[in-house]
Order: C-alpha cells, then sequence, then structure tokens
C-alpha cells in the first residue's frame, strides 16, 4: 500500500493513465478476447473495486460505451488502498451491471466473495446531470454499506464535492453488481463518476481529487 501522502498523487495518476490502457485498446475492446477479465490484488483484501463497463459492452444487444478511465480507477485505487480490482478487459457479450442471468463477470466475482468483502462498483455517467459523484445504495444495503456512504459523503465534502444519493442512479435493478453482490449477504455500493472527474490526462486536479476522495473514505 502507497503512504496517503501528496507527493503520491502524479504517482498514482500516472497508474491510472497508464492501466487504462489495457482497457481502451482496440477502441475500448481492450484485448479482443471474449470474456478476457483482469483480476489485480491479493486474496485477502476486504475491499474489492469492479469496473464492469471498463471496455463496450452490449446491452440487449445494443453496443454501449465503455465507462471511460474506470477500470484504469480501479487498478489505481487498488495500489492506493491495497485492494482489489475486477473488471473485463476484452470483449464483453451482454451487460453485467443490467442482465439478470448468470454471465461470466458476476460468476468471477462471486468467486472472490469472502465474508468480510466490501465491493465497490465503479461507473462512469455524463457531466449533464450537474453532480459530480452519484452513490447508489442498491436493493438491499447494510449497515456496512450505510456507514461508507457517510464516510464517502463526508470525505468528498472535505474536497468541495457533495454526492449525491440514489439519483441519477440508485443500482436498485436486480441485475446490477450492487443488488447482485447483497443478495449474496455482501456489502456493496454502486459509485457514478461524471466524466468531468475522471479525465487524469486533461484534467488531472479534478482526477486527484476524486482518487484522494475514495483514499480517504475507504481505507478501512
Ligand atoms: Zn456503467
Amino acid at each position: 500500500m502507497i503512504p496517503i501522502t501528496a507527493d503520491c498523487d502524479n504517482l498514482l495518476l500516472n497508474h491510472w493513465k497508464q492501466a487504462e490502457e489495457t482497457y481502451s485498446a482496440s477502441l475500448y475492446n481492450g484485448s479482443n478476447i471474449t470474456g478476457s477479465m483482469k483480476l489485480m490484488g491479493g486474496s485477502k483484501a476486504q475491499l474489492l473495486f469492479t469496473a464492469p463497463h471498463a471496455v463496450n459492452h452490449l446491452r440487449e444487444g445494443v453496443l454501449k460505451c465503455a465507462d471511460r478511465w474506470t477500470g484504469g480507477l480501479a487498478e489505481a485505487l487498488t495500489i492506493a488502498l491495497g485492494s482489489r480490482a475486477l473488471a473485463p478487459d476484452g470483449r464483453v457479450n451482454g451487460d453485467p451491471n443490467w442482465n439478470v442471468k448468470a454471465c461470466p463477470f458476476k460468476q468471477k466475482l462471486h468467486s472472490l466473495l469472502c465474508p468480510d468483502t466490501v465491493v465497490i462498483d465503479l461507473h462512469g455517467m455524463k457531466n449533464d446531470y450537474g453532480i459530480g459523484i452519484n452513490i447508489g445504495m442498491g436493493s438491499s444495503p447494510d449497515s456496512c454499506s450505510k456507514t461508507l456512504v457517510e464516510r464517502l459523503v463526508r470525505s468528498f465534502e472535505k474536497l468541495g464535492q457533495r454526492p449525491s444519493i440514489n439519483w441519477p442512479f440508485g443500482g436498485f435493478g436486480r441485475g446490477t453488481i450492487t443488488s447482485f453482490v447483497q443478495s449474496l449477504g455482501h456489502s456493496a455500493l454502486q459509485i457514478e463518476i461524471a466524466a468531468n472527474l475522471r479525465q487524469p490526462c486533461e484534467l488531472p486536479i479534478k482526477a486527484i481529487l476524486l482518487m484522494q476522495g475514495f483514499i480517504n473514505a475507504l481505507h478501512l
């Protein structure tokens, strides 16, 4: 785990940019290998970041573009927090955050869950909503999830960002990663990040702020 100091900001920012190349390859189809996934971090970590939309995917047969920079962010936060990260890095036939039926991503995620695992599911949203960060609590949040929401809100408010809760996205659907993990008896949250907070090349100050907000809140 990297000590949380201002000195590590650029290191983490560079790691984010480098890590994203795995996902952005082939116009955000990653390796092009169908079903390929990337797992980082040690099996004893409590915190697990997921980025199921790190690459392009299909929702009910329609192409949905990747939530850009979420795969690399999950990896950078994993370096900072000593957590784990799971994201698809090849072609995805379906949408792991939409389809209710079993899919390779959910099966892999299920295999990683330990009794104390907490899943933070990272996504990207448009700037049009007028908010930077949206925390979706899913269909059945437990006390751990609620405590983490309070910590995230406090952390981001200190940095001048007020997260919205359950709007515009609550993660309530049965097919969401958050509801899936919660249905298995674990804690999970869905976090949507506006585009202007996840542009580490063009807007590095905002990107560092985003990472700091997560790191300060989730230093479990
Ligand atoms: Zn998404």
